[in-house]
């Protein structure tokens, strides 16, 4: 038996060799405790099965209570050690790091099935899932507690995590040799590991060879199906279903319809939501029809629901925020975890939510809020602030808000650097223009063992088109087959960029025509862009042709394409296509800009006149254009082509959104404040000259992120070199 098991992938070093117990080990933590005398009576009291999790508050007050134990000669008592350990290694306040100590200091006769299952339970959902597995790998060979119907379970939860058929398998093997192949818990984990990881015949089998099944079985098979693609087939099972349907097997259905890309038939299946789901009181349920509102795209529906519950719960208040990040609503996300900050003290965020806000800070630009929220993650989750996701979450916010200098200082104080951390720090070197530092920081990944993946070239070959390196760029690209990746249309689209961007128009069509696929609406897109830039007026129509033809509805292609007749002087061709946009009612996405001003974040469209200060703004907006044009500065009119006389084109630049948001950047932000605006459009040339002498005249430092890059604004000169 432990035989067969040893051949697993994750046999690394087995957590016996990284915990070995050492006579000092736990006590040497509890020293600095000055422990007031208490009988053991109290102790005992404290930790009894009851109350243990709900005494103790945090890992101090629980090492207090065992540094009393030990004192008191409780060390060995079985109960008192159990509920020790439980609360370590399950409650939220706990340290698994203290429970495994703990665990491996242990006399062998005092290791009951209790202990074994809880540590094997909170590996298994632990960050290092395999643990779980080789905590097994233990209890085998140690021989002296067998497994039983609780061990299995959180082991096949690990592999599903782990994506682990071979171990799964394993397990069921064991599952059958244990005789608990008939258990009803055991048998719907064994559908789940088989379901989650595709193998949905033998799902199938398990849930086919024996008749006792409920809910969880339907809903385990049903998820599988909808997981992997197999949508007829999990409706189907969906209306079969013989139980009565929870609550959670309505959600499962429609969230995976929501994730294939169904939303229409998600929203179908909600209108059939019976009533009395909606007419519950119990805060699960509610909570559980909040998240199915969200994933159907509903999200002013959840809000209701939201609105009308009582006290809240961390997972209520996680799936109203997310669902608004979803949606793209960063404010109202923003906004509702303040709110929530005031009103709920007692309730902590948990890693899901805090990496939902980060990203929604890194939408809006909101630095000075992603950065209360850095120091806020350091204080409440420690730990959690230098682990994977929420430290990528913190690099992708600080990258974005153009801080990059401290998404470099997250990378570093990361504990383990995976593939997900070296593309973050990437990506963010890459958009902010910082493309000489990628090729360091490249040849380090390497050193450190990871292989660099799709996303990770995605990364470099971006920071190479935004700082104008094109034999760098062309050399990664060749080097992506090295390693065994085909570029993807996200590859060629930056390679696109880089050769139009370098004046390299003819270059970039030619590697369009030797593409082994489709090329889709971004890379006409990007070779578009390269022809308002370098004035190619035949390759631009062919591009705009191709782009209309895939996206008739593609309003900035219009634009792009007036904009190249404009700066040619053919002012007919540009006034046409303008008239067939007008024709077709092709909509023009509004610009649109955000700054983030003593901890508000505010919005504005062209001419928006909606902001309290708009007044001062107009005025500040007025002096600039004054000392501008004593600065001999003319404004760009070749990128506005309305059929319009020059004083109006003046106004309309005068009043673009970026222009308002640096005018309150001027007048609301203290002297020496960077200034950081985020529009959702290309910045227009315009802009961007009145950007680069606001910053020598006002003497101020200006980050703007448009649609596609960074541009720092620094003593009259731009980090992209005029390069967009
Ligand atoms: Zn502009
Ligand atoms: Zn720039």
């Amino acid at each position: 038996m432990v035989a067969m098991w040893h051949n697993h992938r994750y046999h690394r070093q087995s957590l016996y060799h990284q915990y070995r117990p050492s006579p000092s080990s736990v006590t040497s933590a509890l020293v600095e405790f000055q422990v007031p005398r208490k009988s053991s009576k109290h102790v005992r009291g404290v930790l009894s099965l009851s109350n243990a999790s709900s005494t103790c508050g945090s890992m101090k007050e629980l090492m207090q209570l065992h540094a009393q134990a030990i004192k008191l000669g409780l060390s060995e008592d079985r109960s008192v050690v159990s509920q020790i350990l439980f609360f370590c290694a399950i409650s939220d306040a706990g340290s698994l790091h203290y429970a495994t100590l703990l665990f491996y200091s242990l006399h062998q006769h005092l290791l009951d099935s209790f202990l074994w299952n809880t540590m094997i339970r909170a590996h298994a959902k632990s960050d290092a899932p395999q643990s779980a597995l080789h905590l097994f790998d233990e209890m085998l060979s140690q021989g002296s507690v067998p497994p039983d119907k609780f061990t299995f379970p959180f082991l096949l939860k690990a592999c599903a995590r782990l994506q682990a058929l071979h171990e799964g398998e394993q397990l069921h093997s064991h599952v059958f040799k244990s005789g608990l192949a008939f258990d009803l818990v055991v048998r719907n984990a064994l559908i789940n590991v088989y379901a989650q990881i595709g193998m949905l015949e033998s799902a199938r089998r398990v849930f086919d060879r024996n008749p006792q099944r409920d809910s969880v079985s339907w809903n385990s098979l049903i998820g599988g199906y909808l997981k992997h693609g197999h949508l007829e087939e999990a409706g189907r099972l969906f209306s079969q279903m013989p139980h009565e349907k929870t609550l959670f097997s309505w959600n499962i259905m429609i969230s995976g319809y929501a994730k294939s890309g169904q939303p229409e038939l998600a929203k179908s299946l909600l209108r059939q939501l019976p009533s009395e789901f909606s007419n519950t009181n119990s805060p699960i349920s509610l909570t559980c029809l909040i998240s199915l509102y969200v994933e159907a795209g509903e999200v002013e529906a959840a809000r209701r629901v939201f609105d009308s519950m009582g006290e809240k719960d961390i997972v209520c208040w996680s799936c109203m925020i997310s669902g608004y990040v979803r949606s793209g609503n960063y404010m109202e996300a923003l906004r509702l975890f303040k709110e929530m900050q005031q009103v709920e003290e007692n309730v902590k965020p948990d890693k899901v939510l805090l990496v939902s806000i980060v990203s929604a800070c890194a939408h809006l630009g909101a630095l000075e809020q992603g950065k209360w929220l850095h120091a806020f993650i350091r204080k409440k989750l420690p730990s959690a602030s230098r682990e994977g996701e929420i430290s990528c979450a913190l690099i992708d916010m600080y990258s974005k808000c153009g801080s990059i200098k401290d998404a470099v200082e997250v990378f570093h104080e990361m504990v383990t650097k995976d593939i997900m951390a070296w593309n973050s720090i990437l990506c963010g070197l890459g958009i902010n223009g910082y493309g000489n530092d990628v090729g360091m920081y490249f040849s380090e990944m390497l050193k450190s063992g990871i292989m660099p993946d799709r996303i990770t070239f995605v990364g470099i070959l971006g920071a190479c088109s935004h700082a104008g390196l094109v034999d760098d760029g062309q050399r990664y690209f060749q080097l992506m087959k090295t390693y065994g990746i085909e570029p993807d249309i996200k590859h060629y689209g930056c390679m696109i960029d880089l050769l139009g961007r370098a004046g390299l128009v003819s270059e970039a069509e030619a590697l369009v025509q030797t593409m082994h696929m489709r090329p889709n609406v971004e890379i006409w897109g990007a070779l578009l862009g390269a022809c308002r830039k370098h004035g190619n007026v035949p390759i631009a129509e062919r591009a705009a042709r191709n782009l209309i033809e895939l996206d008739p509805e593609h309003s900035a292609c219009h634009v792009l394409l007036s904009n190249v007749y404009a700066a040619a002087g053919q002012w007919d061709n540009a006034r046409n296509v303008r008239l067939k946009m007008k024709a077709k009612g092709v909509k023009r996405v509004p610009g649109c800009s955000l700054i983030e001003s003593k901890g508000n974040v505010y919005e504005f469209v062209v001419g928006d006149v909606s902001h309290p200060r708009a007044g001062e703004i107009y005025s500040m907006l007025q002096e600039m254009i004054e000392r501008l044009k004593l600065a001999n500065h003319v404004l760009d009119t070749s990128q506005v082509l309305f059929d319009v006389g020059d004083d109006e084109r003046e106004v309309a630049l005068g009043y673009h959104s970026e222009k308002l948001a640096l005018a309150l950047g001027l007048i609301d932000t203290c002297p020496k404040d960077q200034i950081r605006i985020v529009k959702n459009l290309r910045v227009c040339g315009d802009c961007h000259s009145t950007m680069k002498l606001v910053s020598r005249i006002y003497e101020r430092e200006i980050i703007l992120r448009d649609r596609n890059r960074f541009h720092h604004f620094k003593e009259g000169s731009c980090s992209c070199m005029d390069y967009w």
